[in-house]
């Protein structure tokens, strides 16, 4: 999509400090981290949230569990915290599926 963000960056077209990627997927550092982890892990398509990933990639949305480990378990000892906000009134604010690999610091049940 020309104007999701996270479609450009997949693209190149927005630098972005990526840890992992596959084929399908992309994991890149928050731009704005609330966690010394704090790491987004995209498929590389464009589905808007995590149920969407679910219907219509479910092999990808697979695919970024496994992102989401090999991130954690290079920097916070294979634990963290996996996020997926759906919805503005949810803390949505990129409608292109991404889930938010955290740990570190002291994490509250709204980070
Ligand atoms: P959401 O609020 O949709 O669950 O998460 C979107 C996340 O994307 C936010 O944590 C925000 O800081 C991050 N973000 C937004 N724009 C950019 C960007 O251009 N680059 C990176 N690396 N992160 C971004």
């Amino acid at each position: 999509m020309s104007d999701c963000i996270f479609c450009t960056i997949v693209a190149g077209g927005i630098p972005a400090d990526v840890v992992v990627e596959t084929d399908n997927v992309v994991a890149f550092r928050d731009i704005a981290p609330k966690a010394p982890l704090h790491v987004l892990v995209a498929p590389k398509t464009h589905v808007p949230n995590v149920a969407a990933a679910a219907r219509e990639i479910p092999e990808i949305l697979a695919e970024m569990a496994i992102v989401a480990q090999q991130v954690a378990d290079a920097e916070s000892g294979g634990e963290f915290r996996w996020i997926f906000n759906t919805g503005p009134s949810a803390g949505q604010t990129v409608f292109h599926v991404h889930g938010h690999v955290m740990n570190g610091g002291s994490l509250g049940w709204s980070e």
